[in-house]
């Protein structure tokens, strides 16, 4: 339910004109599309424009699911309806995700990488890790961190213990 109606001379006296584009002069959503703090009821609102002004200028109605994406000349901050093109959220989403150096694939690499180096290790953790015959690789399994971060604990670059710390230096052995 849409219940915030704008009319195509509204959109335009809030726009500049920049060729064939009609550029929103005010407030900016996150992905740079126009929003609007709308009152509506007494309870304020803010709506992204581009939808609105797509009605505005008599277009069709939007299908579930379908968003508007600037298909022509690619700014976002436009209202002109004719360079809008109706897509859907999931062929949005399909086109990212196949693309592949995007963003967000580049992000879960990263991601999962990350997961395994920075996976929490206590100071027991540690001290059980060098105290422990088991290889490296047993204990990388066991914990679900990865091998690197081991040999770092286990040579004290990591998780140095605060107990043993007082002895550094006096030669005294654990
Ligand atoms: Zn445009």
């Amino acid at each position: 339910m849409n219940a915030v109606v704008v009319s195509a001379d509204w959109v335009r006296a809030r726009c500049s004109d920049d060729g064939d584009c009609l550029v929103w002069n005010l407030k900016r959503g996150r992905s740079g599309q126009p929003v609007y703090h709308f009152v509506v009821d007494g309870t304020s609102t803010t709506k992204n424009v581009r939808p609105l002004a797509w009605k505005a200028a008599g277009k069709r109605e939007l299908k579930p699911g379908e968003v508007l994406t600037m298909g022509v000349c690619k700014n976002p901050a436009c209202l002109n309806a004719a360079h809008m093109h109706p897509t859907t959220r999931a062929e949005v989403l399909r086109r990212v995700s196949q693309a592949p150096s995007t963003k967000r694939t580049r992000y879960a690499a990263v991601t999962k990488a990350n997961r395994a180096k920075l996976a929490k290790l206590t100071i027991e953790d540690a001290r059980y890790v060098r105290a422990s015959d088991k290889t490296l690789a047993e204990l990388a399994q066991e914990l679900g961190v990865s091998i690197q971060l081991l040999s770092m604990v286990r040579r004290g670059e990591r998780w140095p213990d605060p107990d043993a710390s007082h002895f550094v230096g006096l030669g005294a052995r654990a």
